[in-house]
């Protein structure tokens, strides 16, 4: 996920929960391997986590592909680790450092299914190495946790497909669908020449995918009360982004005899005025899925006003207003992130400039916030223009499709209790690239998320217990089998019915 999303305050202020030690009853053909003690059945999976993550695969705007051998000998080390994988797959290497791996489906006329994931971590600082318990890039095992930048975010996630697709081929496993692996080299600084890359690669081979299935969001635990289960969210629609540059002019000039109004002092009201005009709260077709579920669950004077939606819109919405969290699900958030004026303590600054970072709600586009700013500034001093990247709020996923249904399926071989919550992610990750190819984007990881968790995610002593990674590699390995065959699913289907 990126740093400056917002996934992480709502996981802090939404999510406080007990780790989940749950075992996965499920794809019974895996052997637990013989070094496995303490419970944790995937040792030698653990062990090629912890090599990989002693590769500083750190992706940095300033110093452009400043670790660029760590990424071939990650690449060099995957090929040692997953032979059976390499035999069977094509590779294919993007912008030197991005992979996309292919496996050819017994039925070409069946769409493919991306799995995406990213190779890049965000750095270490120098002023945290001393924070942490184990090194940063240590990889190291202990009795319980592996360590390390990007056991959370998010290279556990590629080896643990990677080896369920590892241990599906030892097993005699092979796809009806077309499965692709796609993991990118720069999803922490926007994912344009990994991820993006990738796709366009993919629309010109297949112009549509089935589903992608990404990071995101994930289980939470005791977080709502009366809701005693686990709950999974999936991330079926993201918010878009987009930055605007507010510039405002003036003559300069000494400050002993100033005018009224100086460039800073205009940018400045100009700014305040965003903030006293928020965008229009709207309940979008995600967030509405969202409430049903979780009020309906609470039952009483929840299901209640859910069932009278309509009587009960502008209630709800005050409600979700009051929490910042649940706020940013319901509108569009502005935040001005850089402000730049002046040099010299008596000289008036002849410009002042400040950029605002938009996320944009379902609905609503670049241009349209562009306009909901000039109308807020009410100022045609301040010159407001589109600056830098900008991608719009993805689609929204639909969750009656047999994909969705998959997905649950597989959640809940993990977690059985677990209900099962499709939202809206607030923040952005590399599936933002694969919108031109399929509306059905999935934003989910199978780990239960505390508190601490979240906190170590971007942070120091990053960590993940070994028994989650266990269940991460039997997650995919499921997900894979379902979507790749259809037999598999009708199957599962069958099972769910009885
Ligand atoms: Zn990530």
């Amino acid at each position: 996920m990126k740093k400056q999303s917002i996934l992480l305050p709502v996981l802090i202020s939404l999510f406080s929960a007990i780790f989940s030690q749950g075992t996965f009853a499920g794809v019974p053909d895996f052997m637990p391997d013989s070094a496995a003690t303490g419970g944790v059945r995937y040792a030698a999976a653990a062990h090629k986590l912890s090599r990989a993550i002693r590769f500083k695969t750190i992706s940095e705007t300033e110093e452009k592909n400043a670790f660029a051998s760590e990424f071939t000998a990650l690449h060099t080390y995957l090929e040692k680790a997953f032979p059976a994988l390499h035999e069977r797959l094509e590779r294919k290497v993007l912008n030197k450092y991005s992979l996309l791996y292919t496996w050819p489906g017994s039925d070409p006329a069946l769409k493919p299914v991306l799995l995406s994931a990213h190779l890049d971590v965000v750095p270490v600082e120098d002023a945290s190495v001393k924070e942490w318990e184990q090194g940063a890039f240590s990889g190291l095992i202990d009795d319980l946790f592996i360590w390390g930048r990007g056991t959370l975010d998010d290279k556990y996630r590629v080896i643990a497909i990677m080896e369920a697709v590892e241990q599906l081929i030892l097993a005699g496993f092979s796809p009806e669908r077309t499965i692709l692996l796609a993991f990118g080299h720069d999803e922490e600084i926007g994912g344009t020449e990994g991820a993006g890359a990738m796709s366009q690669f993919l629309q010109e081979k297949y112009e549509r995918l089935e589903a992608v299935f990404d990071e995101g969001l994930a289980v939470t635990k005791g977080i709502f009360p009366g809701i005693a289960e686990p709950v999974a969210f999936i991330g079926t629609a993201s918010k878009g982004s987009a930055n605007f540059k507010l510039t405002v002019k003036g003559e300069g000039g000494h400050s002993s005899v100033p005018p009224t109004e100086t460039p800073i002092s205009i940018l400045s009201q100009a700014i305040v005025n965003i903030g006293n005009n928020p965008f229009k709260a709207r309940i979008t077709p995600a967030t509405k899925e969202t409430l049903t579920i979780l009020l309906d669950r609470l039952g009483g004077k929840s299901r209640f006003a859910m069932k009278h939606y309509g009587l009960f819109k502008g209630a709800i919405k005050k409600e979700l207003a009051k929490n910042m969290a649940t706020d940013a699900l319901i509108r569009t958030k502005a935040s001005p992130t850089i402000m730049q004026a002046g040099e010299k303590e008596n000289v008036l600054p002849r410009e002042a400039t400040a950029v605002v970072n938009v996320r944009i709600l379902t609905g609503e586009s670049e241009e349209s916030v562009q306009k909901h700013l000039v109308k807020a500034i009410n100022d045609d001093r301040v010159q407001v223009t589109a600056y830098g990247a900008y991608s719009p709020p993805s689609p929204v996923a639909n969750t009656n499709s047999w994909v969705y249904q998959a997905l649950q399926n597989s959640i809940s071989e993990l977690f059985p209790d677990a209900l099962i919550v499709p939202a809206l992610f607030p923040g952005a990750t590399d599936a933002r690239h694969y919108a031109n190819l399929t509306d059905n984007i999935f934003r989910f990881a199978p780990l239960v998320v505390t508190a601490d968790d979240a906190m170590r995610v971007h942070n120091v002593n990053e960590r993940l217990p070994l028994t989650v990674f266990d269940d991460c590699i039997d997650f995919y390995a499921h997900l894979i089998r379902q979507v790749a065959d259809q037999e598999e699913y009708l199957v599962h289907k069958g099972e769910i019915l009885k």
